[in-house]
């Protein structure tokens, strides 16, 4: 039993026994468009909906997202979790950043998703994402992956992916609290798995429609940081961890579909939207996510970056069609490309784009030649 001799009791004190004060930790994307900052208010009541919740602003100068001498960034609330740290009514919500004008900073990809998710054309579709979301765990001031002797090398990899066992799988109690966290806070995460390289993970989230999907994965992301930050341990979502020898690489893979790709003739929707995203190749790889020209050698289940291909049960493809999708005649897809780091706000709102927005002339006439 906790006592009031330890920290840990305080922590969990419960609030509503005494006020309807709650803890807000508001969360947002920092200047590198991956690092993740947060800081926490007091609220007077609890609040359902993020439209009733507070803007607020940090000190942008601190994040690389603005000058000292105008360092205001104004937050805004999107999304509401409960916060699996603090229990009781206290939540976490996910907000994007704006100039005091009301301008997005550029590193607000949100606000960007919002304006093509709510394009009738696609909100229509009801576009579903899943993320695979891979991370490697380090350990702390060496940054060597966890479960890796210091100054050297485990064995080859072949027994870690799905791997159980002490010399198979590191980190396990990492991996499950965030996953039973996540559940606690209402993030849609679907799965996780131990991964090829020893030290590194999975979780999957989702499908989520739309926007939610990039909620949901900076929501996952957040808890994770907090559980490895209680662990002592270092997260990264490195695209390639350990460059040399043969250790694979971490993506975040984008599984994708649209209503009438889950629909009777799906099948050939996917094959349409695959087309589409092959055309603009170079323009999707640009924006998912940096260094992610270290991952996609072609090796170590990823496609050269160089060229773009699919295939069905493919796991060497930039896009990977399902044996279940091929043979159901519909159902979705899954973009291997993405990196670790990438922003889901970009990638989720760019696939909608190009797949439902983007008509190139004579695309009907190039897919059947
Ligand atoms: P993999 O076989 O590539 O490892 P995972 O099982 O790890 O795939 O992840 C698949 C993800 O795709 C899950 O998050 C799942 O919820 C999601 N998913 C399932 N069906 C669909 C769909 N129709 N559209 C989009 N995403 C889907
Ligand atoms: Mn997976
Ligand atoms: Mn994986
Ligand atoms: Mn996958």
């Amino acid at each position: 039993m906790l006592t009031p001799s330890s920290l840990a009791f305080f922590e969990n004190l419960d609030l509503s026994e005494v006020t309807k004060q709650i803890i807000a930790e508001y969360i947002w994307i920092g200047g590198s468009g991956c690092d993740l900052r947060s800081k926490a208010r007091t609220l007077s009541c609890s609040m359902t909906s993020p439209k009733d919740l507070p803007k607020w602003n940090y000190d942008g100068s601190s994040t690389g997202q603005a000058q000292g001498d105008d360092s205001e960034v104004i937050l805004y609330p999107q999304a509401i979790f409960r916060d699996p740290f603090r229990g009781g009514h206290n939540i976490l919500v996910i907000c994007d950043t704006y100039s005091p004008k009301g301008e997005p900073l550029p590193s607000n990809n949100r606000a960007r998703a919002a304006r093509i998710f709510e394009t009738e054309e696609v909100a229509m579709e009801e576009p579903w994402f899943g993320l695979e979301q891979e991370y490697t765990l380090l350990q702390k001031d060496i940054n060597w992956p966890l479960g890796w002797p210091v100054g050297g090398y485990p064995a080859p990899q072949g027994p870690y992916y799905c791997g159980v066992g002490a010399n198979k799988a590191w980190g396990r109690d990492i991996v499950n609290a965030h996953y039973k966290a996540c559940l606690y806070a209402g993030v849609k995460v679907s799965g996780i798995n131990g991964e090829v390289m020893p030290g590194q993970w999975e979780f999957q989230v989702g499908p989520c429609v739309g926007l939610d999907a990039g909620d949901h994965l900076i929501c996952a992301r957040y808890i994770l940081e907090r559980m490895t930050e209680i662990a002592n341990v270092v997260l990264s979502f490195e695209p390639k961890p350990i460059p040399t020898g043969e250790w694979n690489g971490a993506g975040c893979h984008t599984n994708y579909s649209t209503k009438s790709m889950r629909s009777a003739g799906g099948y050939e929707v996917i094959r349409e939207a695959i087309e589409k995203l092959g055309l603009r190749h170079k323009e999707h790889i640009a924006l998912y996510g940096e260094g992610n020209e270290k991952r996609l050698t072609g090796k170590h289940e990823t496609a050269s970056m160089d060229k773009f291909s699919w295939g069905v049960a493919d796991r060497g493809a930039s896009i990977r069609v399902g044996r279940e999708t091929e043979a159901d005649g519909k159902g979705y897809f899954e973009d291997r490309r993405p990196s670790a780091n990438m922003d889901p706000y970009l990638v989720t709102s760019m696939i909608a784009e190009t797949t439902l927005l983007w008509k190139p002339v004579g695309l009907k006439e190039k897919a059947s030649a």
